[in-house]
């Protein structure tokens, strides 16, 4: 592989700093200078690719902490669960990867996946076979039989969709080690989910405090992480005495709860692009106002608490939710920065830093990507724009005009234009026909909005 000099551009080296004007040095795949040490570098070198970045941006490629590859975009649940097809999903989901790529994003964590497909995506991007981002890969996510996010749609034992239901001490240990023996680099529970008609408003812990210490333990006996789907007070603390690693979303935290993070210094993600999307511009799909409503407070109450832990050096990570109908790929992965930036107030450098060097620990590769550092993988892009002026540039795909995964050069030629296999999107005969609708004596209700959320 040759040796690629970017020259000249306005660095964001992705740890925070200030943006230096200097070039960047890469070498096999790796960035092996920066700065005056990059041009003497380059300096003679016959082998030498050269791109002027004069007035561009520099900048680690993006990492979406969470990115649901395997799901193509469904509009619910039942879709998700009873209209995809195991070898189907793994090619569209080959597809897909390659989307979220040239977007600019080198790098996802997919926590957990239809029929474990991530695992298979993440090996067959390795060995060259697709292209896709750098993917740090879970299975199926842990629920007990108590559900989480689809309600009465989760068994009551067995695999459904992106999960499995265990129940028990047995169960548990025995699933963690098979999911890890299956090349699982993150264990995935959903600590929490709505339960159809129970008492209490909002989420419902599903795990006792032990269950979820045997997650844990099983899995740090053989060296990989546990990542939590977790809301409510008492379910994040019960999460860090559990010793979890990363914990998502976050919201209704308490002072407790507050303390038991800042103190443990356990990284969180709070995933807040769904919610956000569906606040922002679900009048153009039709979204029930009282939904939009619903997850515009939750952003809102949960920002004061998250900005609080990040104050307090609780690493804070980023993730889109992309894969879902609210989220599709390639459009919305940096849209979390605009949320830290609007809602949390970061400055867009802090916002970055997330998305890049805070975020190489949820692919399990801190130190190694998320940086324009000597030594570091090769993971750059080069942009037209600014996004310390403007977050929003990092969104706009015309925008990009590098992207290198591991020093090689990314095709930025999008695929045609695609439809659908059949059987594979939910289908609907339209809004309710009441015979007032009919008559034109009422408006059409609003497009159902899933309650569940992701
Ligand atoms: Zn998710």
């Amino acid at each position: 592989m040759t040796a690629t000099l970017i020259a000249h551009g306005r660095v964001i080296d992705g740890t925070g700093a200030a943006p230096r004007h200097e070039s960047v040095l890469i070498d096999g795949e790796r960035i092996v200078a920066t700065g005056a040490a990059a041009d003497a570098g380059a300096a003679g070198r016959a082998d030498l690719r050269r791109i002027d970045a004069t007035g561009l941006t520099v900048m680690p490629g993006l990492i979406d902490g969470h990115c649901h590859i395997s799901f193509d975009e469904p509009n619910s649940n039942d879709e998700l669960f009873f209209h995809r097809r195991h070898g189907l999903a793994a090619i569209v989901a080959a597809q897909n990867a390659r989307k979220v790529l040239q977007a600019g994003v080198t790098g996802i964590q997919d926590a957990d996946s239809i029929f474990e497909i991530g695992i298979d995506l993440r090996d067959a991007i390795e060995a060259g076979i697709v292209p896709g981002p750098r993917i740090a890969s879970g299975a199926y996510a842990l629920w007990t039989s108590v559900g989480g996010t689809a309600g009465r749609l989760i068994p009551d034992r067995g695999v459904m969709g992106y999960g499995k239901v265990v129940s028990g001490p047995g169960e548990i240990v025995g699933e963690v080690r098979r999911q890890i023996k299956n090349g699982a680099d993150w264990i995935k529970v959903h600590v929490t989910g709505l339960v159809p008609r129970h008492p209490l408003r909002g989420e419902v812990k599903s795990w006792t405090r032990d269950e979820l210490k045997l997650v844990c333990d099983t899995a740090h006996e053989l060296g990989i992480p546990v990542v939590g789907h977790v809301r409510g007070a008492d379910s994040i603390i019960d999460c860090v005495a559990a010793g979890m690693d990363l914990i998502l979303h976050a919201t209704l935290m308490d002072e407790p709860a507050l303390e038991a993070i800042v103190r443990s210094k356990t990284p969180l993600m709070p995933v807040f692009t769904f919610q956000a999307n569906l606040a922002d511009y679900g009048a153009a799909i039709g979204a029930d106002p009282m939904v939009r409503e619903m997850f515009r407070r939750e952003i809102a109450d949960s920002a004061q608490m998250i900005r609080r832990a990040y104050d307090a050096g609780v690493p804070l990570l980023s993730g889109s939710e992309s894969g879902f109908s609210i989220t599709p790929y390639g459009d919305w992965h940096y849209r979390e920065l605009e949320v830290y930036v609007r809602d949390l107030g970061l400055t867009p450098l802090q916002a970055i830093q997330c998305a890049t060097q805070a975020n190489a620990f949820a692919l399990r590769l801190p130190g190694q990507v998320g940086e324009i550092v000597a030594g570091r993988l090769a993971d750059v892009l080069v942009i037209d724009g600014d996004p310390t002026r403007d977050i929003t540039v990092l969104g706009d795909r015309t925008r990009l005009r590098h992207v290198l995964l591991g020093g090689r050069e990314v095709d930025l030629t999008p695929a045609p234009p695609r439809g659908d296999p059949p059987g594979w999107r939910v289908s609907t005969y339209g809004a309710r026909l009441g015979r007032e609708v009919a008559g034109g004596r009422a408006a059409a209700p609003h497009a159902a909005t899933p309650i569940h959320e992701p």
